[in-house]
């Protein structure tokens, strides 16, 4: 859009495409009133002091307004105009256009929102990775100290083995999401049976659906179908789904997964009665870094890519996937549609650079790297009643382990509402607490254990995998006397009770 002004400012000329564009008849006279009455009310003053400063004669101006549009919408607009001279150098009014950035300013919003995702994922991202990294140090602490102890070693190497798996797991994911992001994710599509792909999903997440006691139902097909499918990755897609529906609803729920055939379509859904999601996430879940609970509910639970993955394996086997729910604690459903396989079989071979499923290599460290192991026991040192608490059941044992090594008397809780309990009746003079976990945050327990007269002198400990300064002020607001970031040396810990002993 064009404008010209005289020296005072007055429209003399707007052109066709303002007219357009506004809805403003073009008429004879004069037109500032027109220009003006298409500014939003709040911006007119802004428009004209902007127009009427000492240097725009000069050097001319730029000024961003809401624009009303024909349907009545306000856009958002930039005007920029320079000054028009005469021969003789004298100011003759200005000459501008007017263009409609409501689109960029738009597209600046999303960028800006999908950096901030980005900030927030990474810290999630080091949380993620550092969790599985405590149990894992307290596991070699503990063997290092057990030689003599067989079951303590079965034990301690059984739950590092759980928290490696669950480490690799996040790995692989990234790389997924990498991939995703390069478009350098392949499939290699064969002629395979429905079932086998199923049967690979169900297999894998079993043992996670049962160890929090959900009831697991899964009804098939009688007649056998054949899909024309990556299996890795079609089970993949089953076994985030699964995966999900065993994390985001509470022990001993149910879960179901459905499949059937409709028309040229396999149809199959994952149905849990756990937390559900609330409406303006059912579509949300699928964007990647998206999480639908805030950092101190959330149980350690991932990474929010898991469905962003799901949804482009899902998509790249020609099919759809879609969330639904009734709301928040009413479960949720995930319905996966894809083709099942046409006649001729259609073979597609696409090479995958990096092969899934191969055995990593593992080089052994060499003897020499492994530093003499630290002496945990409490010599002379007075016994402590200590409570450790964490919703990740291995995080909490192993530093119980840790704990009974250095002379302790320990005792453990996986949740806040647990946490309580126990400190109630245990008395404990010491507290290693979790932050993040479901039912009652880290935050939310210590501060309702300091309002017991009881708990007063208790050493309360906040061991978390946030770090930042925000997250030791709030620790330190609700009533921790220390914060220590994991994974915590088994010797902070020592040093840390050599204080009250
Ligand atoms: P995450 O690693 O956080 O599980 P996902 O991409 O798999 O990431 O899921 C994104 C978010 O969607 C989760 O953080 C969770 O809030 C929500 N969500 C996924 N599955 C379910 C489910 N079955 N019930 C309730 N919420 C779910």
């Amino acid at each position: 859009m064009l404008w010209v002004t005289d020296t005072e400012g007055r429209f003399s000329y707007l052109n066709q495409a303002w007219h357009d564009f506004t809805g403003h008849p073009a008429q004879a006279g004069p037109t500032e009133h027109h220009f003006l009455d298409a500014v939003h009310p709040d911006d007119r003053e802004n428009v004209q002091s902007a127009m009427a400063a000492e240097n725009a004669r000069q050097m001319g101006f730029q000024v961003e307004y809401r624009l009303r549009r024909a349907d009545g919408e306000y856009r958002f607009a930039i005007a920029a105009g320079a000054p028009r001279k005469s021969e003789a150098g004298e100011f003759t009014g200005y000459i501008g256009s007017i263009i409609d950035n409501t689109e960029r300013r738009r597209a600046e919003d999303s960028l800006r929102e999908a950096d901030t995702r980005k900030d927030e994922f990474l810290a999630t991202l080091a949380h993620e990775l550092r969790n599985p990294l405590a149990p894992l140090r307290n596991g070699l602490q503990v063997i290092a100290k057990s030689r003599h102890d067989p079951e303590s070693v079965a034990h301690a190497r059984e739950m590092m083995e759980r928290q490696l798996h669950h480490m690799v797991r996040l790995v692989d994911e990234l790389l997924d999401v990498s991939r995703i992001s390069r478009g350098t994710l392949n499939l290699r599509r064969e002629r395979v049976e429905l079932v086998s792909v199923i049967q690979t999903a169900v297999e894998s997440s079993r043992p996670l659906i049962e160890s929090a006691g959900h009831e697991f139902l899964i009804s098939l097909p009688r007649e056998t179908i054949y899909l024309d499918a990556d299996v890795t990755r079609l089970s993949q897609v089953f076994t985030n789904l699964l995966g999900n529906a065993a994390k985001y609803t509470p022990p001993r729920g149910r879960i179901e997964l459905t499949v059937r055939q409709r028309q040229d379509m396999v149809v199959a859904t994952v149905k849990d009665n756990g937390i559900g999601i609330p409406p303006r996430m059912i579509t949300k879940v699928f964007d990647m870094f998206r999480q639908v609970q805030g950092t101190t509910e959330r149980p350690q639970s991932g990474l929010g890519i898991g469905l962003t993955i799901t949804r482009r394996l899902v998509e790249m086997h020609g099919g759809t996937i879609e969330a639904s729910s009734a709301g928040e604690g009413q479960g949720s459903t995930f319905t996966v549609r894809v083709p099942v396989a046409q006649n001729p079989p259609q073979y597609e071979e696409e090479p995958d650079a990096s092969p899934r499923g191969a055995a990593p290599e593992i080089s052994p460290a060499p003897p020499h790297a492994e530093p003499a192991p630290h002496s945990l026991a409490t010599g002379t040192r007075r016994k402590l009643r200590v409570l450790a608490v964490d919703d990740n059941e291995d995080s909490a044992l192993s530093m119980a382990m840790v704990l009974k090594i250095m002379g302790h008397d320990v005792r453990t809780a996986f949740d806040g509402v647990a946490a309580l309990q126990v400190a109630e009746e245990f008395r404990p003079e010491v507290i290693l607490m979790d932050i993040g976990m479901p039912k009652l945050n880290g935050y939310d327990t210590c501060h309702l254990l300091r309002e017991q007269p009881w708990a007063a002198d208790i050493l309360m400990v906040a061991l978390t995998g946030w770090g930042q300064e925000e997250d030791r002020r709030r620790s330190f607001e609700a009533g921790f006397n220390r914060h220590l970031v994991k994974p915590v040396e088994p010797d902070e810990v020592k040093k840390l009770l050599a204080e009250l002993g």
